[in-house]
């Protein structure tokens, strides 16, 4: 069975104050996420939902949004997958003369906003080196950082004279 490609409610089936629970999936392609540069959909987007007709022809949105993405580390580079939800979906619409409701959009803006900005594979990634640009989480480089070309030896050396002065003013 093919994911739908959108999410639409047939308004003639609520009846008002009657809160309806819709679920399912969404065809994450047809979403239109792929211009994000470090963040890709890996799967259709899981919706699970309650719509409730109000009076005055509104319809209530309330929500959850579950994406799985296949992200580029923005410390190391390497892909990583991780899944993003929005808990918070929620949305109203004048639905005034309609017999049905895209909700489409609004899915699609509810789960961008929970998708990184700038994702990292992990609160420990160690990032690569540099200078010579290897993955510091499958080892350290070769580059000896208390080597003199080190950006910290100077500073290194600095603390530790700091140490010695405040040691010998006892
Ligand atoms: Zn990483
Ligand atoms: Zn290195």
């Amino acid at each position: 069975m093919e994911t739908p490609a959108r999410l639409t409610v047939d308004l003639t089936a609520l009846r008002e104050g009657v809160p309806v629970r819709l679920s399912g999936a969404l065809d994450a392609a047809a979403l239109d996420i792929d211009d994000l540069e470090w963040v890709r959909p890996a799967g259709p987007l899981a919706y699970a939902a309650e719509v409730t007709l109000l009076p005055g022809d509104a319809l209530s949105v309330r929500g959850r949004l579950r994406l799985p993405c296949v992200c580029v580390c923005g410390r190391c580079g390497r892909d990583f997958q991780a899944e993003y939800a929005e808990d918070g979906w929620r949305e109203d619409f004048d639905v005034a003369g309609l017999t049905s409701l895209d909700l489409t959009e609004s899915a699609r803006e509810g789960i961008i906003l929970a998708l990184p900005s700038y994702p990292v594979c992990g609160e420990g990634c160690k990032g690569v080196c540099p200078r010579c640009g290897r993955n510091l989480n499958e080892g350290p480089c070769g580059c000896a950082p208390d080597g003199e070309e080190s950006p910290w030896g100077a500073l290194d050396g600095l603390t530790a004279q700091t140490a010695e002065n405040a040691e010998e003013r006892k």
